[in-house]
Formats: C-alpha cells, structure tokens, sequence
C-alpha cells in the first residue's frame, strides 16, 4: 500500500524574500516525483521544510493522512523522509573511509560507551552498497570517490534508517551522461523497494525518463501537479515560466567589424598546442567542444589564468604580454569562467561588492580612496538593467540562485567595460529563463561592438548565438565554421575528431 506524504499552505520567510508563498505538494511512496522549477523558484527551500531545516514555517505537513511536526532533521528521519543535498562535499567526511561514511550517524551516536565494532560497521555497508547493486570497496577513502560515488555513499547512509521518501535536490548537475544512468538504476530500485524518491532537476529530458509525476514551482508558489504521461516537455517550460516560450535567442543584425583579438600558434604547459583564431568587433565566436577538448584551458590562458609557453596575442594589432589576470584585465579582457562558485563570484561578498570589483580602479577618486556612492548607484544600475533577483545590493553572493549568480558573474564585467568578452559555459546550471536573460545579455555585447568568444559543449547553444566558430579538439582548432552554414551534426562531428 502506498503512503501519501502531503504538505499543505506552507509558507517561509528570509529577510526581504518571501521564498515559500501557500505551497501544497503531494506525493506518495513507490513513486518518483519530479520538482522542477526556474533558480530560485522554491524548490530547494521546500524541501528543505520537509527535511527539517526550517522551523520557522506555516503551514500543515501529512503523513499517511495523520498531521506531523517536522521541526529539525532528526524528525524528518523518524518520519522515514531523507535527504541528500546538492552539496555533497560538505556532507562527507574526506578522510574517512566510504564505511565509516555510510555508518557515520551510527558511529557519532555511539560517543564514548563502547568501542567500535569495525568489522561490524564494513560488513553492515557493505550489506547496503549490496543491496543497491553498487560496486565500491567500503575501505576506499571518501577523498578519492567521484562525484557520483559519493551520491551512492550518501544514498547508502539515508537508506540504513528507515527511509520512506529519498529527496534528491539536483543530484544529476555535475554528473556526466554515465554517472547519470547509474543513478537513474538506484533510483529505479528504490522505487522497487517502495521508496518515494523526490527529484528536482533542471535537465527536462530525464525527469521526463525516469519520473511519474511533476510539481511546477515559480516564484515560490505551486503551479501545477500533473502525471508526467500527461504533460509535454514544452508545457511544463510553459508553466516555468509563466508564458510562453518563444524563441531563446535573440536575433541582432549588426555589421561585423575589424579584428580586435588574434592568437597565433599558442601552447600552453598542457592541453593546448598551436591555438590559431581571430575575433572582429560586434562579432561572437564560439569555441566548440566536448568536455575536455581544452576550451576552458584556452579561455584561461587568454585571461592570463593558465601558463602559456609559447605564441603570441594581439589585440587590435598590439601583441599583448599577459602573463596574470591582472595584466589581462588592464588590457581590456573580461572572463566569466566555468567554475563560477569558485573563480567567477566571491560568494562570500555582497552583489555590489561583487559587481564593482572589476573595475575598482575606475571608482577610486584622486585620493584612491574608493567612491562608494559612484559604486553603490552604478551596481545599483546594473542589478536593475540584467534584472538580478536579490533582496538587496547588500546581499551575499551564496543566498541567491545560480542563474543570478551568473548575472552578477557576468554583470561585473560589464561595468568594467572590456574590449574582448570570454565566456566559459556561462549557461551551466542554469535555468531556461536565466538562460535567455544570458543571451540577450551576451548578444547585446556584440551590439554594442564587443568582441565575443562564447565556449560551450551545448551545441545548441553555440548555433543559436555565434556567428562563427571553431571546433575544439584535443586542445587544437581542428575546424572553422559559419554558424549559418553549419549545424549541430557536423559540429558534433569534428567535436569527436571526425575528419
Ligand atoms: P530553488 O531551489 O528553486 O532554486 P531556493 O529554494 O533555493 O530556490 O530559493 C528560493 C528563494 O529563497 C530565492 O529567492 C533565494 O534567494 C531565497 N532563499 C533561500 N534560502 C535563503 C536563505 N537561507 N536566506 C535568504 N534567502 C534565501
Ligand atoms: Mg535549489
């Protein structure tokens, strides 16, 4: 018999946003539920109330028909409801091993009483690693799993107490196409087993593959909860985005101009060996590519971030010495790299902080002492104009969504005000509608006579926006290509090596 679990008019507040407005969500065991919703819909805060992060909540949670009171994790878990966070570096412990991992709770809870029992402890993780049909010695070192070991160690620790519901918030994002079907497999057999398995993702394709039925979020409110055999993929962007979906890209007709940057024969200490490309003003030129061919690499050196040991750059017909971001930036490059979180934004800073730091120096007056109120109304301009979704100027980084950190990512530089733009998957993590706000954001560059290089394995993506491009493989421009005469195949084709 299936259990229903049922929230009903929850409601939460943070300083400034309202995240959670009446939300009603459904669903029961056996069954795999997909939420989906644009960054910052919601989602995760949910979820988040389910699992017993929040008590300052409204609003009635329902198990099997009976009221609930879910007020810190450790009811959540009473209750059978799991989950495991996006995060999951943090919810690890690097040096102990996968065993001690699953078994963690058990072995913190023990304290001082008695001594543990480590045969005990493998063999019970073992037993559960078994039991999902998953092949990882209990011996290795959390520090040395994948990503996707690690979700299965995770998985592996919610399934040793009862486990009646398993939230998965964005587990597939940084998984690659193989590490994806393996958790699809464990999820399939959770489903067996009878759990109720909640799964948000971005990627419509496999929620559409592996779930039974959907939640919409948007703005913190329920939308619609429909069957997925009932629904399309375009329907449900529909309710995303709470209108319809037009066209993603935008369509510019600006007269392309002279060369503004030109890299001749570089090589860099790894990956990239005798580089050659050219990019004219008001132009956008993608860099094509699987993961891996050496685009981020390329995109690094440009910007001064990764060593290069022989070539030459030249923009405008100067030859550039660029040897650190610094010099990079002084010259007028601007990169929005990949690793966003780590190298694009200070998380940890506020968005004016983070949206002025490019160009410190233009703000700073005689004195060099910084003009704050230039900075503050100028940041100011630029939440407005990209539309950034933020409380305030003063919010840190980490509490918005990751398609308006991308905005602040992106947003920094274009107060900094450079001639040659560099982008590095800037849609990754991303959600449709922040994809498109990127887009415009991006075109309306070349517009303005930017020089842009747009790298992306979304292959989609580069024919929707460039008007040239070169294809990326092993670290070399293998292929030159007209956006307009090409297509998706054929750069998918010299992508894999294809001559
Ligand atoms: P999603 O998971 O759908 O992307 P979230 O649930 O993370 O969305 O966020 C919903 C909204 O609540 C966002 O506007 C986010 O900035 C805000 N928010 C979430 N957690 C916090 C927090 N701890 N403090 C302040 N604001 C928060
Ligand atoms: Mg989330």
């Amino acid at each position: 018999m299936a259990i229903t679990l049922e929230m009903k008019n929850i409601s939460i507040e943070f300083p400034g946003v309202k995240a959670l407005d009446n939300v009603d969500f459904k669903t029961e065991t056996g069954e795999v539920h997909a939420l989906i919703g644009a960054n910052g819909a919601g989602k995760s805060t949910l979820m988040k109330v389910l699992s017993g992060a929040y008590h300052h909540f409204t609003g009635e949670i329902f198990l099997d028909g009976e009221k609930i009171n879910i007020q810190s994790p450790k009811d959540a878990q009473d209750y059978g409801i799991q989950i495991v966070y996006q995060e999951v570096d943090t919810a690890l412990i690097p040096y102990l091993s996968v065993g001690e991992n699953i078994m963690l709770n058990e072995t913190v809870n023990m304290g001082k009483k008695t001594f543990m029992n480590w045969k005990e402890v493998h063999r019970k993780a073992a037993d559960i690693l078994k039991t999902m049909n998953v092949d990882v010695s209990t011996r290795k070192l959390a520090s040395e799993l994948t990503l996707a070991e690690k979700q299965m160690v995770l998985i592996a620790r919610s399934l040793l107490q009862e486990c009646k519901f398993l939230i998965l918030d964005e587990p597939t994002a940084p998984l690659s196409n193989k590490e994806t079907s393996e958790l699809f497999r464990i999820v399939r057999e959770l489903k067996k087993q009878n759990v109720g398995v909640i799964f948000i993702s971005h990627r419509l394709p496999e929620l559409f593959e592996i779930c039974d039925e959907i939640t919409v979020m948007r703005n913190g409110q329920f939308v619609i909860n429909e069957q997925i055999a009932q629904t399309s993929q375009n329907k449900v962007v529909e309710h995303m985005l709470g209108r319809k979906l037009e066209d993603q890209f935008p369509k510019l007709n600006v007269e392309i101009g002279e060369t503004v940057l030109e890299v001749k024969g570089l090589h860099d200490t790894g990956k990239i060996k005798n580089m050659n490309l050219e990019v004219k003003a008001a132009e956008i030129v993608g860099l094509a590519g699987l993961v891996g061919a050496g685009k981020t690499e390329l995109c690094k050196a440009l910007f001064g971030a990764e060593k290069v040991k022989s070539g030459e750059i030249f923009l405008r017909g100067k030859k550039l010495k660029i040897n650190t971001p610094y010099d990079a930036v002084k010259q007028g490059m601007a990169l929005v790299p990949e690793e966003r979180r780590k190298e694009g934004v200070l998380v940890t800073e506020t968005v004016a902080t983070n949206l002025t730091a490019a160009s410190l120096k233009r703000f700073s007056g005689v004195f060099s002492f910084l003009n704050f109120k230039a900075e503050k109304q100028k940041a100011a301009e630029v939440i407005t104009s990209l539309g950034i979704k933020t409380p305030s100027a003063e919010t840190k980084v980490q509490n918005l969504s990751g398609g308006n950190q991308q905005k602040v990512a992106i947003g920094k530089w274009l107060i900094a005000d450079a001639d040659v733009y560099v982008f590095d998957e800037p849609t990754k993590g991303v959600d449709v509608g922040a994809k498109k706000d990127i887009f415009e954001l991006i075109s309306g560059l070349a517009q303005r006579g930017k020089a842009v290089i747009y790298a992306s394995c979304e292959l989609s993506e580069i024919i929707g926006i460039t008007d040239r491009v070169y294809v990326i493989y092993d670290g070399e421009a293998v292929k030159e290509l007209d956006t307009n005469s090409t297509s998706e195949e054929e750069l998918l084709f010299y992508s894999t090596g294809g001559k």
